[in-house]
């Protein structure tokens, strides 16, 4: 048993009726189920964002949001309108292949390698390979895996993943596209092959690579282009991963086992070049983010909000797994957004009046790269200092009993503590990340807000990290429902562990809508940089 849940343990036997007495129960798990049931629906298609399915979901949100007499805070009513450029890859104009002393070596795509198209690819590139091993230049840790190579011109080969020196957000942040791009391009590469880390790995190859045509997307606008000048990315199949490699008095096997265990890895140019060769159709797509208010009683901290965010959109109609197409995003992310729409609901039904006005933000586009938050914290529908604080909500879970809760960003800022507190006094507690390596605090649109300065969290149902039975429940679920046709409304849930949820979140909304404090970054956290005036 781990600490936390032997604390929490302690806890509930010491204070029995504490934890009884102050649970109001707002939530019975029934109406949040309600709404999944509706937004994962076989009929809304997988939601991909520019679609009709995402549009009838949208509309539903903001149906709901009227009849429990939220305000409209969008710039048209409820909607605030976002434009995209799509992009295709098509693969039967495209080519990928190694030459090795000058010897070509055709790639097959889909089985070693496929094309990034969140990246605007250029039509062709050949250039030398270079392994840089994590491919992360830190400065606050003095960490440069590119220092001493020689770049230019060149196209980097990298393992994702971090060393264990570099604490779990501060990794996450220097592995966003943005931020890998940046170092890249400053040390002089054109390009990036990355091989996912075996030991992280969410789902299997198959699968990762079964949807490599599928559009992707960008927000329309250089201003969003974070990736300018990027002229080739591909992700490798880590179980082909030996032809990188092959030549260079290094293997890949040598590699993946330091990486697996976060150990430093070494750099050196590989023996091969990499020859592309990618056609890609671009179109324009509109889709929108939803944005309703809640406002507050206090005269003056009325004008300030605190943000409750979910993505509304998924990945839409893909490859068939087992005979279904349809990838409903039951758990990815219906089930937040329909946390949103119970908690705004009874927020507004309570008698308790918050000092605070609650802005709660549905957005589109996260599934094509935090897109729709990432345009709304760029262009927000209220003063953006007028926002304290974001929760995010983003597949949280509730497969398992809520026993302990975790919190991403829980040492960061003291939004932190409120959620401990909060969750403490249901007898629920609260970890920190268990699985660093996963990424997660960058993975949703909480990030977006953070890079504007504006302290966030984002939760979900824990596991105890000890216990090997719900650790496969987890594990298991990513690899067979994780953007699969089968995270849909058919899969076990447990009702009560989402009114749970549904309870910690309202219980953090009440408490930081009404506390004089404005949440404040940790002196120590590295995403303090980003706030106000610093
Ligand atoms: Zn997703």
């Amino acid at each position: 048993m781990n600490k936390f849940l032997l604390f929490a343990v302690s806890l509930i036997l010491a204070l029995p009726t504490l934890a009884q007495d102050s649970a109001q129960r707002h939530f019975d798990g029934n109406s949040w189920w309600e709404h999944v049931k509706f937004l994962a629906d076989d009929k809304l298609e997988g939601r991909e964002t520019g679609s009709e399915g995402l549009r009838q979901a949208e509309a539903y949100v903001v149906d709901q949001l009227r009849k429990a007499g939220l305000r409209p805070a969008g710039t048209d009513g409820y909607y605030q309108a976002v434009k995209f450029q799509s992009r295709q890859i098509i693969e039967k104009d495209s080519s990928a292949t190694l030459i090795r002393n000058g010897k070509a070596e055709p790639l097959v795509l889909g089985d070693d390698t496929y094309f990034n198209t969140r990246v605007d690819l250029a039509p062709t590139v050949e250039a030398p390979l270079v392994f840089v091993g994590y491919g992360l230049s830190i400065p606050e840790k003095n960490y440069d895996d590119f220092a001493g190579l020689d770049l230019k011109g060149k196209v980097a080969v990298l393992l994702t993943g971090s060393p264990k020196e570099i604490p779990g957000a501060l990794a996450s942040h220097y592995q966003s596209s943005r931020q890998r791009w940046q170092a890249l391009q400053k040390a002089g590469a054109i390009g990036m092959i990355g091989i996912p880390n075996p030991a992280a790995m969410d789902i299997p190859w198959s699968r990762i690579s079964l949807n490599r045509a599928h559009p992707n997307m960008g927000l329309a606008g250089a201003q969003f282009d974070e990736t300018a000048g990027e002229q080739l990315s591909l992700t490798f199949n880590p179980e082909r991963a030996e032809k990188l490699f092959a030549g260079s008095g290094h293997t890949f096997a040598e590699i993946a086992e330091l990486g697996k265990n976060r150990q430093p890895l070494p750099h050196f140019p590989l023996a091969a070049s990499i020859k592309a060769v990618a056609k890609m159709e671009k179109t324009e797509v509109v889709s929108a983010n939803v944005v309703a208010a809640l406002p507050g009683s206090d005269p003056k901290l009325k004008n300030e909000y605190v943000a409750l965010s979910a993505h509304v959109d998924h990945v839409g109609i893909g490859e068939a797994v087992d005979g279904d197409r349809i990838y409903n995003g039951a758990m990815d992310n219906a089930s937040g957004a329909s946390v949103l729409l119970d908690v705004a609901a009874s927020l507004q039904r309570s008698k308790e009046k918050m000092k605070r006005s609650v802005l709660f933000v549905f957005v589109t586009g996260e599934e094509k790269g935090l897109l729709g938050s990432k345009y709304f914290t760029a262009n927000p529908t209220v003063n953006l200092n007028s926002m304290i604080a974001d929760i995010n909500i983003d597949m949280f879970l509730p497969i398992i009993p809520l026993k302990v809760l975790t919190v991403y960003g829980l040492a960061e800022s003291d939004l932190g503590e409120r959620a401990r507190e909060v969750a403490l006094a249901q007898g629920i507690a609260v970890q920190p990340d268990p699985e660093p390596l996963r990424n997660s605090f960058i993975r949703s649109d909480q990030y977006n807000f953070i890079l504007h300065g504006i302290p966030a969290l984002a939760m979900g149902v824990g596991f105890d990290p000890e216990s090997s039975e719900q650790k496969k429940i987890f594990k298991d679920w990513l690899t067979d429902r994780y953007h699969a046709p089968s995270d849909d409304v058919t899969q076990p849930v447990d009702l009560s562990a989402a009114a749970e949820y549904e309870e910690i979140i309202r219980g953090l909304m009440v408490e930081v809508a009404d506390d004089e404090q404005r949440p404040q970054w940790k002196a120590e956290s590295f995403f303090r940089r980003y706030g106000a005036g610093e």
